[in-house]
């Protein structure tokens, strides 16, 4: 079986490395000539893990991060005051299933697992024929017996398709940085929120800090780079904010207007090519899902088109595909943009009420919700993957 995958993000990578296991013959198509990182961390969930793992890249994954929970970190988390009193601390139950890595080691680890030549960067995807098997690649046409749209929140793929609902912004703009130093945040991790105002701390397993500002603003205000703008929105904070902001390269912050899909596709599949990443449910950042259900999708695909093959086996695989993924996904993108419009509540009396909510969460009622969205396992595949080093 050929399969093309348009888009070297991590959920193009993360497919591609999973089929390539299962001996498919793979080809990635990515527009940037290197595929592109942007210098901040990612928090990669139980789920997430639990889908790398499935891909074969469980022993890859421990190397760049190893989970809370293994590492013995005890660092309290949950919400807080700027004033770094506690609204609600989770219990180590809801956090030591987390391993936070940094964006570039996850690329790094996905890109070595590939053999070489599988990813060709440089070349960008027009669109795809009405049967879903050829992509129109500068300017030659190309065709396999799958294609998987994994190119992002801008899909050309998906606008293509009749029923796109488009991106929208979601009223907030994140900053995000690591730092080049270990920072000590023993004093707490998770997030402080103020009024249209929020700054996450999570720490690396190297000590490192990977830290967002979050601040609402409207669509048309500027969005620099650098730290001036998020040192003034955060000045007065509890510590180690201040310091997380100043041990970061100044280069390295950089500011992004939050989208999401505009409203919920009606399927991921059209003939032999899917939807895959936030292509086909670009959500906000506010659960930390994004990249995690990529990764699910990733390895739901990689198990079913593992299954029997032949064209109806195919075209089974993919509805199923759609079966599975479309309502999880689609759910847990409404959840994020509900979050996110409670976290970053700006008026004075709306921002108390959420404080005092917060405050009145049971600590296991708020770990049960954080674990919940995690419980996920992938389907069983036909083909053994291995679960190897680089090849
Ligand atoms: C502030 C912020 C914080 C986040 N934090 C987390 C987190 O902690 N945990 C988490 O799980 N998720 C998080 N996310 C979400 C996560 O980053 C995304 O969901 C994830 O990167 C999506 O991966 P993808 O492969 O689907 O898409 P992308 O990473 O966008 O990759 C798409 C690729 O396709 C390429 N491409 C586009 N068009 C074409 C074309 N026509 N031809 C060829 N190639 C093309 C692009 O160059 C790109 O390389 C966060 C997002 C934001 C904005």
């Amino acid at each position: 079986m050929k399969v093309g995958i348009v888009g070297g993000g991590i959920g193009g990578l993360a497919t591609a490395v999973g089929l390539q296991r299962t001996g498919v013959d793979v080809t990635v198509v990515e527009r940037s000539e290197r595929p592109a990182v942007s210098g901040s961390g990612i928090s990669l969930f139980g789920n997430g893990l639990a889908a790398l793992a499935a891909l074969g890249m469980g022993d890859a994954a421990r190397e760049i991060g190893a989970v809370a929970g293994e590492l013995g970190v005890t660092t309290p988390a949950g919400q807080r005051r700027p004033d770094g009193r506690w609204l609600v601390r989770l219990p180590r139950a809801a956090t030591e299933t987390v391993a936070v890595v940094h964006r570039a080691d996850l690329q790094r680890i996905l890109l070595a697992a590939l053999a070489p030549g599988t990813v060709r960067t440089g070349r960008a995807v027009r669109g795809v024929s009405a049967d879903g098997r050829s992509v129109e690649v500068d300017d030659t046409i190309e065709t396999f017996d799958v294609v998987v749209a994994a190119d992002g929140i801008r899909s050309r793929i998906r606008a293509g398709r009749p029923g796109d609902p488009g991106v929208r912004y979601a009223g907030y703009v994140a900053w995000r940085g690591v730092t080049d130093r270990p920072v000590d945040v023993s004093s707490g991790s998770g997030e402080t929120v103020g009024r249209g105002l929020r700054f996450g701390i999570a720490p690396l397993a190297d000590g490192r800090v990977y830290w967002f500002a979050v601040v609402s603003q409207p669509r048309d205000a500027p969005v620099p780079d650098g730290p001036a703008i998020v040192a003034r929105q955060f000045a007065g904070w509890h510590p180690p904010i201040r310091e997380l902001i100043e041990s970061t390269p100044p280069e390295s912050i950089h500011g992004l207007p939050i989208e999401e899909l505009a409203g919920r596709l009606p399927t991921y599949r059209r003939g032999r090519c899917v939807l895959l990443g936030d292509a086909a449910h670009a959500m906000t950042p506010n659960l930390g899902q994004g990249g995690n259900q990529a990764l699910e999708d990733a390895a739901t695909l990689v198990a079913l088109l593992s299954r029997p093959a032949g064209p109806a086996g195919i075209d089974a695989a993919l509805a199923e595909y759609d079966r599975l993924r479309r309502p999880r996904t689609q759910r847990i993108a409404r959840q994020a943009g509900i979050l996110g419009r409670v976290l970053q509540a700006h008026g004075p009396v709306v921002s108390r009420l959420r404080d005092a909510g917060l405050r009145l969460t049971p600590p296991g009622a708020a770990a049960r919700s954080a674990l919940a969205v995690q419980r996920w396992a992938p389907p069983a595949p036909a083909r053994p993957v291995v679960n190897g080093g680089a090849r």
